[in-house]
């Protein structure tokens, strides 16, 4: 069996071992005679699952005791909506900081509920920097002010967070949770889908700190009233039982490796093997504010819309598969997630080198 190295924006690459585990484990989960994905999730050997999972993260990513963990469903675009319908509280207004496609989508939702305000914007680059703000532009009496730390499609992240004073910052770090360190007590609010470092599709994360919780406007669905959420554990009704499983592996993994300095260093080794080539090599080139580069999704190009085509294609032939960038962008993006082996990037870059000698 031959696997190829998958630099897909997510879904994404998991560990083999993780992989090799969930299997091993498939048919009989730990002696109960049935699969995860079988079992209900009101019984003893699930509730182990995800009260396991739950405890594993706060214990890698360092949660404070004042903030909850919601395993939800329905991605990281619901909680576009679930967001403002929460949060709007006060005065109804929030700030937003357009950095890419998934922060104007959350913003254009977003303005469903509530007064909402872009502070900051790179579009007019196609998103290749996080723009620099002005405070005076600021909402003094906003109910948060949004970020999207990472920018998936355009290789971009936040380096330095804004300051926000007394209004809560939320932010989505769904291309970026768990692959470094993180001060969770700087935030009101962090969430992510988990199809990109910490699981298959189907599960969504929010963080978030108590007293913002149940606020809800009168109109929420039931499901989405993060107070609901939290007395019911995650379990007001089905949660995505297998996602969190494999959560729960690929935490354990995580704890293995030596927790978040151990992939954070790992993370940062494969993203500088990547842009020092783009750097030193003439065929291509990395579009992004060199200062504002992301850890996860190394975005180049070739000099031509041929040679561009062609790589992917040859590529994908070599094992090396989903390196198109964007629709939005074109060229191509290499996302390095958790899961990609440092030798992934290695060899990447070796046939970027040979591909760049013969053409
Ligand atoms: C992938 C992604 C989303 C969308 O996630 P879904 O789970 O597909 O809704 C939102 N924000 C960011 C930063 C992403 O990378």
């Amino acid at each position: 069996m031959a696997r190829v190295f998958n630099f897909a924006a997510g879904p994404s690459m998991l560990p083999e071992s993780v992989l090799n585990r969930a299997a091993a484990e498939m048919l009989d989960y730990k002696g109960s005679g049935q699969s995860v994905m079988e079992m209900s999730h009101r019984s003893k050997v699930y509730d182990e699952i995800i009260v396991g999972a739950e405890k594993l993260f706060r214990e890698l990513l360092n949660v404070p005791d004042n903030y909850k963990i919601l395993f939800y469903q329905g991605g990281a675009s619901l909680q576009f909506a679930g967001i403002p319908m929460n949060l709007l509280s006060g005065s109804g207004k929030a700030d937003y900081v357009l950095t890419g496609q998934f922060a104007t989508k959350a913003y254009e939702e977003a303005k469903k509920y509530g007064d909402i305000k872009a502070v900051g914007s790179s579009k007019d680059k196609t998103f290749s920097y996080i723009p620099e703000l002005d405070k005076a532009d600021f909402t003094p009496d906003a109910d948060y002010f949004y970020i999207c730390m990472n920018n998936t499609i355009f290789g971009t992240r936040w380096h330095e967070l804004p300051d926000t004073g007394d209004v809560p910052l939320v932010a989505d770090v769904s291309s970026c949770f768990l692959s470094e360190p993180m001060d969770v007590s700087k935030f009101g609010l962090i969430y992510g889908g988990a199809q990109k470092n910490v699981a298959p599709a189907g599960l969504t994360i929010v963080i978030v700190r108590d007293d913002l919780i149940g606020k809800a406007k009168a109109f929420t669905p039931t499901v989405m009233d993060y107070k609901v959420m939290a007395d019911n554990d995650s379990m007001y009704n089905t949660p995505p039982c297998y996602s969190i499983y494999m959560c729960k592996l690929m935490l354990e993994w995580i704890k293995n490796l030596g927790g978040l300095e151990a992939i954070q260093l790992r993370n940062q080794k494969k993203a500088q093997i990547l842009y020092d080539y783009l750097d030193s090599g003439s065929m291509f080139s990395n579009p992004v504010v060199p200062k504002d580069r992301s850890m996860m999704n190394v975005t180049f190009v070739a000099p031509t819309e041929e040679l561009n085509a062609k790589f992917v294609k040859d590529a994908a032939a070599a094992g090396f598969v989903n390196l198109k960038g964007h629709r939005s962008v074109g060229g191509m993006r290499a996302s390095i997630y958790n899961a990609m082996p440092i030798e992934g990037v290695e060899k990447l870059v070796e046939f970027m080198k040979e591909f760049e000698a013969n053409n």
